[in-house]
């Protein structure tokens, strides 16, 4: 999907406005337990456009001056987005940090819309003209704390997205990626798989901005490994840091079946893991936990146990994902990795028979008689299965308010009994039918 970057000095209100062009999506994530809210983008729609949007003002650049921020900000908006939103303050009107961010953006080939926030009535609408002057065509008035103008503002933007080539995937071809913090091990891990006994590597794909692919072959099945830790390897300072690196993540989960989530067994499990496998798990990509750094657990038998015990509590959005315990170093449970793979990516793209899936859920209600709300009680018609990658379900009830919540949850579960879905996430919406 395109990507739009929201970009402008300091307290014009740019986080606002993130979050009202996404407010519902960003709920949806909210729901899950265990991931983070503070998030520098997220996935937003307009007229059925899907897009992803970075807001440049929450990528953190440690304390340095004003001015450096800025222009590492919009440095991030000019290298990675689409189209770029210019947020001024139609308050304030236009200042010299404004006009800095103009200079910056004005050398970059992007499209960019003009927005001035703030606008909160009518009246103040003709306070605006005077940002013509930043030399970036008609300014959008919008005011993020009543909603306006929102929508005219991303008419423009999408108007402005590129046509996009339909990308030839091959969809015998297994694409995943590895994620994690740096010296989890992904690039030694990348290496560990690519020189395991019987892999074919056949060529290095393409190098993209983000990422080099790598296609190989083992036990018959082709894969392309989409390396972004090499990349960061080979680069200059300039693409080294970090903050970058989490964009160049997005775009490598983007482009998997299966997302590899690397935790480092020698360091135990942090924040910052959870925050990462979050971006695995709201893209609905399957995903594979992999426990790195094995070797160095001292290896009694209770150790995967409680490894995996505390795998389970924090990260409990992720249930579905196997876990892979293993060493890059040593090689050791290495060569278990490629068929859970292959596991989760078949999962993720399988389809279940329609009379097969509606005995299944039958028996579910037998079990646990569905739930009533106000004297009113949830009838269950049928489920069909609407898509995969993922797999997704719709279920036709009476009414889609008596579907609790946890109701869904036993229905997920019964599903996951009866089919196998390791590896992936499943998605279930109720829908009305009478
Ligand atoms: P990346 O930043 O995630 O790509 O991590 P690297 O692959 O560069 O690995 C970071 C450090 O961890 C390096 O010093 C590796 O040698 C070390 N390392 C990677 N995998 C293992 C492992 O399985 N066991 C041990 N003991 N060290 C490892």
């Amino acid at each position: 999907s395109s990507i739009v970057a929201i970009v402008g000095r300091p307290n014009v209100g740019k986080s606002t406005i993130f979050n009202r062009l996404v407010g519902e999506r960003i709920s949806i994530v909210e729901d899950i337990p265990g991931v983070t809210r503070d998030r520098i983008y997220a996935e937003a729609e307009w007229l059925n456009t899907n897009f992803r949007l970075i807001d440049t003002g929450g990528i953190e650049i440690g304390d340095e001056p004003l001015l450096v921020q800025m222009r590492e900000q919009a440095e991030v908006a000019i290298r990675e987005a689409d189209v770029i939103i210019f947020m001024a303050n139609g308050r304030e009107g236009i200042t010299a940090a404004d006009e800095e961010v103009a200079k910056l953006l004005f050398k970059s080939n992007k499209p960019i819309v003009l927005a001035v926030n703030k606008v909160d009535n009518p009246e103040m609408r003709d306070d605006i003209y005077e940002f013509y002057s930043l030399g970036f065509g008609e300014p959008h008035p919008i005011s993020g704390t009543h909603g306006l103008g929102l929508g005219d503002l991303l008419d423009s933007v999408v108007d402005l997205f590129p046509e996009r080539e339909t990308e030839q995937v091959d969809e015998d071809v297994i694409h995943f990626s590895l994620i994690g913090r740096p010296n989890v091990g992904k690039s030694s891990l990348v290496n560990a798989i690519l020189n395991e006994e019987r892999v074919i590597v056949s060529d290095i794909a393409g190098t993209t901005r983000d990422a080099i692919d790598t296609n190989f072959t083992k036990d018959g099945q082709d894969y392309v490994i989409i390396d972004t830790a090499g990349m960061r390897k080979r680069g200059k300072i300039y693409e080294t840091t970090e903050k970058y690196s989490i964009l160049r993540a997005l775009k490598a989960i983007e482009r998997s079946d299966v997302v590899l989530t690397l935790i480092d067994a020698e360091t135990g499990i942090i924040e910052q893991d959870k925050k990462i496998a979050g971006y695995a798990h709201d893209a609905g990509k399957a995903v594979v936990i992999v426990v790195n750094k094995w070797d160095t657990i001292a290896q009694h038998d209770s150790a995967i146990k409680e490894f995996e015990d505390n795998v389970r509590a924090h990260f409990q959005f992720l249930d579905y994902a196997p876990i892979v315990y293993l060493s890059a170093k040593t090689k050791k449970r290495i060569h278990t990795l490629l068929p859970k793979i292959k596991q989760a990516s078949e999962n993720h793209t399988k389809r279940v028979e329609t009379n097969v899936l509606n005995d299944v859920i039958m028996d579910a209600l037998a079990v646990n008689p569905a739930p009533s709300k106000h004297g009113n009680k949830l009838k269950v018609l049928y489920a069909t299965q609407v898509a995969v990658q993922p797999p997704t379900f719709v279920i036709f009830v009476n009414d889609p308010e008596l579907m609790h919540f946890s109701y869904e949850r036993f229905l997920e579960n019964k599903i996951r009994e009866a089919f196998g879905f390791e590896g992936t996430p499943i998605k279930i919406y109720a829908r009305k039918r009478s």
